[in-house]
């Protein structure tokens, strides 16, 4: 073994769009061993009788908001959460005290019940299915929108395993409507519209578009010789016709990858149906190919979308809404912590080529 690959890559690599989220790329043998996530016992169960969301348990779980179709038969519904984080009880004093300035917390806090089959992977979904979880998600953010102006920022996000922070086993997403736009939004949506006033092109669109066109070759200086080529969608995990998986230059976790619609789109509401099919069937594969490698991973996703209030509202050509998936194969250290780097000990390049060559069955 030369000293190269002993070494492997060992680099700083800078958020293009959120500098602060910048990653240390370390594959080196030093840091390892770190602490890493088992995958989760899976619980393959269909039904379970005394879980609060499956079928024939609706009495179990606060008011309803929603449920697809409207029958006994469902397979997706939209409950109350039991233990809010935020509700629209307006008791709270803004106290502000010197430096302790606060905003009161209101705003709502949806469970949604992803799937009626208690135990199945988002892989396992048809596209059909995922198409109308993807829809309910975008029907239920309109209405939180135009329910309330005061609403800056609605959230969709889903934890798997308790490694992700889920508490319940029965598959489900959550949504969050917040009175206030999260920091990390307000630097995407900040530094792309930043991006955009100097360039004249969405940061988003340009990334996608190196991810798919960029070559490189890198010759010898004496002989001339090709040394490396980097090759073409060296980042692309999958390619639908309107959307693409990618593997960000500067993940933040070892197997994280990102859906974009291939189009320019500031606003997840603005997604047709027939994008929705698109983003079903490129979520449904690039989920088979992260559970080809890691196994049954723990892991968040979430949507990024344009949030809402005048100061958001000129960034429909500079904004890329999209989707993060997270697995969450290693504990965050003191390190983290402390520096607000990451660490990822898998190099992007060959984490997105591992997930490339994910065999999948022909049927998907
Ligand atoms: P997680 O902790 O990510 O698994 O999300 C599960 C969510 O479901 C939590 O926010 C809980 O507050 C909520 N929850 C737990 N039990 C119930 C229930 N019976 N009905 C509605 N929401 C619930
Ligand atoms: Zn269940
Ligand atoms: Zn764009």
């Amino acid at each position: 073994m030369d000293d190269k690959s002993r070494q492997g890559v060992r680099e700083i690599r800078i958020n293009p769009i959120v500098p602060t989220e910048s990653v240390l790329i370390a594959t080196a043998r030093s840091m390892r061993p770190r602490q890493s996530e088992e995958p989760a016992p899976r619980d393959t169960r269909k039904h379970v009788p005394t879980c609060p969301f499956c079928r024939g348990n609706e009495d179990k779980t606060p008011p309803e908001i929603l449920r697809r179709p409207e029958s006994d038969e469902w397979e997706i519904r939209i409950v109350e959460n039991l233990y809010p984080v935020l509700g629209d009880d307006r008791n709270q004093s803004n106290l502000v005290f010197g430096l302790q300035q606060a905003i009161e917390g209101y705003g709502r806090h949806e469970v949604i019940v992803d799937h009626y089959q208690h135990g199945i992977a988002v892989h396992e979904m048809s596209v059909e299915h995922l198409q109308n979880l993807f829809g309910v998600y975008q029907l239920r953010m309109g209405q939180l929108y135009a329910s309330d102006e005061r609403l800056r920022y609605v959230l969709v996000f889903k934890n798997f395993g308790p490694a992700a922070g889920a508490s319940m086993a029965h598959t489900h997403s959550q949504i969050i409507a917040l009175p206030v736009v999260p920091q990390n939004l307000q630097d995407e949506v900040s530094n792309s519209r930043n991006y955009f006033e100097k360039h004249h092109h969405c940061i988003f669109c340009t990334l996608i578009d190196e991810a798919l066109t960029f070559e490189t070759t890198i010759y010898d200086r004496t002989s001339g010789e090709v040394v490396r080529r980097i090759n073409v969608g060296q980042y692309v995990v999958e390619r639908g016709e309107r959307f693409i998986a990618i593997k960000p230059f500067a993940s933040r976790y070892e197997w994280e990858v990102h859906i974009l619609p291939l189009h320019h789109q500031s606003d997840y509401l603005d997604a047709s149906e027939e994008d929705l099919a698109d983003l079903a069937r490129v979520m449904k594969r690039t989920m088979a190919r992260l559970d080809a490698v890691i196994g049954g991973a723990q892991y968040n996703y979430f949507l990024h979308s344009r949030p809402r209030g005048k100061d958001w509202e000129d960034c429909h050509q500079s904004y890329h809404w999209h989707l993060e998936i997270c697995p969450r194969t290693s504990i965050p250290t003191g390190f983290e912590l402390g520096s607000g780097l990451f660490v990822n000990t898998i190099s992007p390049e060959e984490a997105a080529e591992q997930l490339r060559n994910a065999e999948l069955p022909d049927d998907l």
